[in-house]
């Protein structure tokens, strides 16, 4: 037998597409080429075990090996192997039913993984490496005479009778001058690591060192040797496969140790399965969040049939839960085509929002059964369920149940619980609950006792996400403000229309303004007298709820406020008309004593606010220490 024929009339210009399109992911050759591999072994397998296949399976590994003297790369397995005839039926006619339609559509533009993906050209993404390509195969069938298959890459091939002996296939790749690096070891483990670590058949490659224990020595210490052993890449039976009966908190600990080895322990973890209407598997874990570098770092990974595709999850899993750690596994996802595609994949959607659901059943399941535990983990959690809440409805309705608030005293309340517990003292005038929280308590400590010492209640919300989820939550909690406890005087945070009198005249206050304006000559900070109570700060300094809020927004990337960041600081003064100092300044005689005590309290509040800083303050300590001396 010996014949050479053409691989289709169609396809005379796929190879330099195929070079071309696929230029950026060249090193996934392998990974189609072991997966093939792979295929074939659970074949054998599989017909072996439903009694169709009678002989010895025999050692049934898949064995990538490098030759750099010849140039070659071989991937060999004892799978189901192929006849000649299947060779040409599923080799030469290259699994795609229009070939014309490819050439048309991929000839000037196109997503390499898409023509792969949509066309079942795995085999031949081998040619982006290698200028040659040879199959050595033995079907298991019955008689079945060996074949070997040539291709030099263009659409000739040859195909003869083979020397194998052994069942299985061998695909030998010439690799060409462009792409020697594939010729070297460590590449080669590099590639196998990253899409072959969780394969379901054992692939060898090469030997590795090991030290195992040789007796001891004369002083009765171990001794160790090294010996060589196979260098097998993969766990063939990863934790996501295996029913979360069979499972122990520590083998959940172990995988994560495995996946990223690097991180701290995770919080907790989700185990994924479902297998109508879709097909999926898998593990996330909530991680503890050292740093940003992490948060870049590791990533979920998305695996089909435990090969390993990417870990570009956008659009498969929530935006929100793209923090989150671990592997997502399904054959379902349709993982070789465009994004564009994969939106409005109708399984992809299902999928979104199963996790979504999942995940949010799970925090409710723990808010429920472990409220304390659950509170201590607040802080790491917080951040995904703020997150998720803001960016998807429906998990904001679910996590409504779960989401808390921690107030200044470390006590944490759902949102119903916290609005319950402020209703009766910090409503306003027009009914609105307000809800004070400071972003520093260390900073704010003079206005949070403030607050406490009207009863009210002062919440913390300190990370950067918190801005963007109080907006939020105003826009979604029905009547309800939300005020930084240092905005403003709390009798304006919570106008409760409890009227005070003023004790000075309108021309005393009037003055009174003047004096502290001039003191501070500065445009940005506007002075008001105002009707306070005798005990309350002399006078204060704050920057409007609003304006701070734009600003910060600004800052964390909230779009479309770009003129406030570039807006200065701006600052109301308040002076307490009421206070003694007031009555102070205005019996002093001469000018320079009463500004001198208005730039002294000013002072105080600047530094009760962390404002006064370089000059301003050097100033402030000479001073004080002066009239100390007074
Ligand atoms: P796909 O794997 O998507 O079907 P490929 O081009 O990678 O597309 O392979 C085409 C076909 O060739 C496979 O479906 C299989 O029938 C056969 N094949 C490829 N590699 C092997 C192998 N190592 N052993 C047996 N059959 C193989």
């Amino acid at each position: 037998m010996q014949e050479k024929g053409t691989i289709s009339i169609h396809t005379e210009n796929i190879f330099p597409i195929i070079k071309k399109f696929l230029y950026s992911d060249h090193e996934i050759f392998l990974r189609e080429l072991v997966s093939n591999a792979v295929d074939a072994t659970q074949k054998i397998r599989r017909l072996a075990s439903l009694g169709e296949f009678k002989g010895e399976l025999g050692q049934t590994r898949v064995e990538v090996a490098v030759n750099k003297k010849k140039k070659t790369i071989t991937i060999s397995d004892s799978g189901i192997g192929m006849t000649a005839e299947e060779i040409k039926k599923y080799i030469n006619q290259i699994a795609f039913s229009g070939a014309t339609e490819f050439v048309e559509k991929f000839k000037d533009a196109g997503d390499a993984k898409e023509i792969i993906g949509k066309f079942g050209l795995g085999f031949y993404s081998a040619f982006m490496v290698a200028d040659k390509v040879e199959i050595d195969t033995l079907s298991y069938q019955d008689g079945a005479a060996p074949a070997k298959w040539i291709c030099d890459g263009s659409t000739e091939f040859e195909i003869k009778e083979g020397k194998r002996k052994e069942r299985g296939t061998t695909v030998t790749l010439h690799v060409n001058k462009d792409s020697e690096e594939f010729l070297e070891d460590h590449r080669i483990q590099q590639i196998l690591d990253k899409y072959a670590k969780f394969l379901p058949v054992e692939v060898k490659f090469g030997e590795k060192e090991d030290s195992i224990e040789d007796g001891e020595d004369k002083d009765g210490k171990k001794k160790w040797k090294t010996v060589k052993k196979d260098n097998i890449i993969n766990n063939t039976e990863p934790i996501w496969t295996k029913s979360p009966s069979d499972l122990t908190d520590d083998d959940y600990l172990k995988f994560y140790k495995e996946l990223y080895p690097f991180s701290e322990d995770p919080l907790f973890w989700i185990h994924l399965n479902v297998d109508y209407p879709f097909e999926l598997t898998g593990i996330l874990y909530f991680p503890k969040i050292k740093n940003d570098f992490e948060l870049q770092k590791n990533k979920i990974q998305l695996y089909s049939r435990q090969v390993f595709i990417t870990d570009e999850v956008k659009d498969v899993v929530p935006e929100f839960l793209m923090l989150l750690h671990g592997i997502i596994d399904s054959p379902d996802i349709p993982l070789n085509v465009s994004r564009s595609y994969l939106q409005s994949d109708g399984n992809v959607k299902k999928i979104n929002t199963y996790i979504t659901k999942k995940v949010a059943d799970k925090l409710g399941e723990l808010f429920k059964k472990e409220r304390e535990s659950y509170e201590k983990k607040w802080d790491d959690i917080g951040l995904f369920v703020k997150y998720g809440m803001i960016s998807e409805e429906k998990f904001y309705d679910k996590a409504n149940d779960f989401a808390l608030v921690k107030n200044t005293e470390g006590k944490y309340f759902t949102l119903k619980e916290y609005e319950k517990h402020i209703e009766a003292n910090q409503t306003d005038k027009d009914k609105n609950k307000v809800w004070l929280y400071s972003n520093n308590p260390a900073k704010q400590d003079a206005f949070i006792a403030a607050a406490r010492d009207k009863g009210y209640d002062v919440l913390v919300f300190d990370t950067p996400i918190d801005s963007h989820f109080i907006n939020h939550m105003e826009m979604k909690l029905d009547k309800t403000q939300i005020k930084r406890v240092d905005a403003d005087n709390l009798n304006k945070l919570i106008d409760k229309d409890e009227k005070r009198e003023l004790v000075l005249t309108d021309e005393q206050k009037e003055s009174l303004k003047g004096v502290f304006t001039k003191a501070i000559g500065k445009d940005n900070f506007k002075v008001e007298v105002e009707a306070l109570s005798p005990d309350d700060a002399p006078v204060t300094i704050t920057m409007s709820e609003f304006m701070r809020r734009m600003k910060e927004m600004q800052a964390t990337g909230g779009g479309g406020f770009n003129m406030f960041g570039s807006m200065p600081d701006t600052y109301d003064v308040t002076v307490n008309g009421n206070h003694k100092l007031a009555d102070k300044i205005l019996k002093s005689v001469a000018d320079e004593t009463k500004e001198g005590l208005a730039k002294q309290a000013v002072d105080l509040a600047m530094l009760s606010q962390g404002l006064l800083e370089g000059k301003a303050l050097t100033d402030f300590i000479k001073r004080s220490t002066e009239l100390l001396g007074k």
